[in-house]
């Protein structure tokens, strides 16, 4: 599998190759501003029932450096699923959860759901929105819908927004969203979040951006011309499309935002390759668990 350029998985692994290197990373994470009970508040604590394992000396309660983390109740190997990251976080094609489930020997669906996880930790800080140039287009994604007793597979689309920065004419960071129609209601939130108002946004000639005026002065409309006056955006998202066909084969709407979210996680950190991936084992070391069925039913 290609590996995008950065950390060596050999360097990776000399740093989270066993058990207790991974267990004491998340113990430095986790507690690096000190110990405190999450039952009493206490900052007093003794060795617990295992090594790295911290407990209060108030109320007994023994934490271990996973519980609280995205790292919480993993089954295949605190190891492997720091490696899972890496390769989730490095594989340029994007790494499926079938290639997963075969190269760890788990369960497709484990893989599946330590995936979603992973993608939890990739979701936008939304501290950094675009600038300079903005170019901003939506399509479509066709996706296969599960079939249906008496009826036939048919393809339903969902309706996306992207926005690209471009740095001296070449392509800087992006983010997308999934919208529910093309109203200037759903096109509004990207640029609310994502863009800086004084970027220099460019649409096509849809009448749903022209209420935006008023916040972006600098947005500029133009006839896509069925795309060619917007090339590159428009490579960003084959790009994206094929990156997404090639990660799963059936994708509900209600999913689709954490494959954007991994997407342009690892686009908008191209220039940051070399901590690409330890950078995400910090983000799953401090972001809240999550459960197999909160991650069904989308609540994060
Ligand atoms: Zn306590």
């Amino acid at each position: 599998m290609k590996v995008a350029k950065g950390i060596t998985r050999k360097a990776f692994k000399e740093k989270f190759g066993t058990k207790e290197q991974c267990l004491n990373y998340l113990v430095q994470k986790k507690w690096s501003f000190g110990f405190i009970c999450r039952r009493c508040k206490n900052d007093r604590f003794s060795v617990g029932k295992k090594a790295q394992n911290r407990r209060c000396t108030k109320c007994g309660y023994d934490e271990s450096p996973t519980s609280n983390t995205l790292f919480h109740k993993v089954k295949f190997g605190i190891e492997n699923a720091f490696e899972m990251t890496f390769d989730i976080a490095t594989s340029k094609k994007g790494a499926s959860s079938i290639w997963l489930a075969e190269k760890y020997g788990v369960k497709q669906n484990t893989a599946w759901f330590f995936r979603h996880k992973v993608q939890l930790a990739m979701k936008s800080s939304e501290n950094f929105p675009l600038e300079n140039e903005v170019y901003v287009d939506e399509f479509e994604i066709g996706t296969p819908q599960k079939r249906e007793q008496g009826r036939s597979k048919s393809e339903k689309k969902i309706q996306v927004i992207i926005a690209v920065e471009y740095r001296n004419g070449t392509v800087g960071r992006g983010y997308a969203k999934v919208i529910d129609d093309y109203s200037c209601k759903s096109l509004k939130p990207i640029f609310e979040v994502h863009i800086k108002q004084d970027a220099k946004v460019m649409t096509d000639g849809w009448s749903g951006y022209k209420p935006l005026l008023k916040n972006y002065p600098n947005l500029k409309q133009r006839l896509s011309n069925k795309g060619e006056n917007f090339t590159m955006l428009h490579l960003q998202i084959r790009n994206f499309k094929n990156w997404l066909r090639g990660v799963h084969s059936y994708c509900s709407k209600t999913n689709l935002y954490k494959y954007i979210d991994e997407y342009f996680y690892r686009l908008n950190r191209l220039k940051f390759r070399d901590s690409m991936s330890c950078k995400l084992i910090d983000r799953m070391c401090v972001h809240q668990p999550t459960n197999y069925k909160s991650v069904i039913h989308n609540v994060t």
